[in-house]
């Protein structure tokens, strides 16, 4: 027996598009109830295929979208069937609806108005979450696994790679950053970006840092996409380079001028930190010179203004104390020079020579610039391997687009789900997809 609908809500809650009429409805509160029974129903075993007989009635609780501002549940009347065919292991299955997968506490229209919001609307989680009236981990677990699908099952996501670039980062800030399970490991396209058509797009994020999270990430690749990989570029640690070797035997890798200068940057501060405490005694205070001028030592010479040359120059003639940090910051200088030579060539001499002399054999006093010294040394193949790459834009420019999909998420986390959400909605890949929808 079919029972009767109402077409004025039909029209209104435009039910009759997911197959469903309504059949009732009631004021719970905060939450408005539709009830609800499907149009048409399938009486086949998933199972077997064959037809089942009717066995009674079940209701079928869905989160729907809010009515009128506020959140609404659809309880959709659901008939059970008895499977007919002896030999099938299933005995009993509910009725499949139109309107949402099996087993799911959402229709496929809540999921796609929460993937609007997110993403278009720039709505927090937790603000969509209220809206619905369901909780925070439900609206992102959604949105994760929707989004995912939109972003890995698009059959071209891995079409074209051919220079790969692995990142770490840091999605849970703790008091120990760099612990395995704070991190994560950060696949992305740079293709268009050294062939000059556009960004780099975010392939994909697997949780930990380890040599066996790129190596397995890299098997379950099809052969295709490894055979078309001819460069990877990463960052100093040791692992990622492993797992190349290991998987990617010829393609070539590349230590990321940003890490590179990074790591150098990092040594630098170390200097000047310990500098600090040496004279002082104590950390760095607002009026101090090492701390004052801490951001002007980490910038490229050549975008200083004539007073902070002048800052810094009377910083070096001034105390003795200071020869460590001059000497770190001149190679840093040096370093950044290379990269942003105009001809890669002339860069790969200035980098060579940088490398060359501070090696091994430095004196006393300059452990930071050491540790820099040995790290390039060990890696010097990779460093020098950028320069030979022919990519056609500039470090910055390689830099800034490095960058680009990661600005504005590197915030606290509470969760890794969370993290990798934010990361696909701002990768910049959704906005068509969603609209599509
Ligand atoms: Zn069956």
């Amino acid at each position: 027996m079919q029972p009767s609908g109402n077409l004025v809500a039909d029209t209104i809650c435009r039910t009759a598009e997911i197959g469903l009429t309504i059949t009732g409805a009631a004021d719970a509160g905060n939450i408005t109830i539709i009830d609800a029974t499907p149009v048409t129903v399938n009486n086949l075993c998933p199972d077997c295929g064959q037809s089942g007989k009717l066995r009674d009635h079940t209701l079928r609780r869905l989160v729907a979208l809010p009515v009128v501002g506020s959140p609404t549940r659809l309880h959709v009347r659901v008939p059970r069937f008895t499977c007919s065919n002896l030999s099938c292991a299933r005995k009993i299955f509910q009725a499949s609806l139109n309107c949402a997968d099996d087993g799911a506490k959402i229709t496929h229209r809540v999921t796609r108005w929460i993937l609007q919001r997110l993403a278009i609307d720039r709505m927090s989680v937790s603000a969509t979450a209220k809206a619905l009236g369901v909780g925070w981990e439900l609206v992102n677990q959604v949105a994760l696994d929707a989004c995912r699908s939109l972003v890995y099952d698009d059959p071209g996501h891995l079409d074209g790679v051919r220079i790969l670039g692995v990142d770490e980062h840091v999605w849970k800030h703790t008091r120990r950053p760099t612990e395995p399970s704070n991190l994560v490991t950060i696949l992305v396209d740079l293709t268009p970006l050294v062939d000059g058509r556009g960004h780099a797009r975010l392939l994909d994020i697997r949780p930990g840092r380890s040599a066996q999270v790129l190596r397995t990430w890299l098997q379950e690749r099809d052969p295709d996409f490894r055979e078309n990989v001819q460069v990877v570029t990463m960052d100093g640690f040791t692992g990622y380079a492993s797992a190349v070797d290991q998987v990617l035997p010829d393609a070539r890798k590349v230590m990321d001028p940003f890490h590179v200068v990074h790591l150098a940057a990092d040594k630098l501060t170390g200097c000047r930190q310990r500098l600090q405490r040496e004279t002082t005694g104590r950390r760095g205070r607002k009026d101090d010179p090492l701390y004052k001028y801490r951001r002007t030592l980490l910038t490229r010479t050549n975008y200083l203004t004539d007073r902070q040359k002048q800052r810094l120059d009377m910083l070096w003639a001034t105390d003795d104390d200071y020869v460590a940090l001059e000497v770190t910051w001149l190679f840093y200088q040096d370093l950044i020079a290379a990269y942003g030579h105009p001809k890669k060539s002339e860069g790969k001499k200035l980098m060579s020579r940088v490398i060359n002399s501070i090696r091994k054999g430095l004196p006393a006093g300059l452990e930071e610039l050491a540790q820099l010294g040995r790290t390039l040394w060990r890696r010097r193949e990779d460093v020098l391997a950028y320069f030979d790459i022919g990519a056609s834009n500039g470090p910055v420019e390689a830099i800034n687009g490095r960058l680009e999909h990661l600005r504005g998420i590197a915030l606290g986390f509470r969760n890794i789900n969370h993290y990798i959400l934010r990361c696909l909605i701002h990768s910049g890949q959704l906005q068509g997809k969603i609209n599509a929808l």
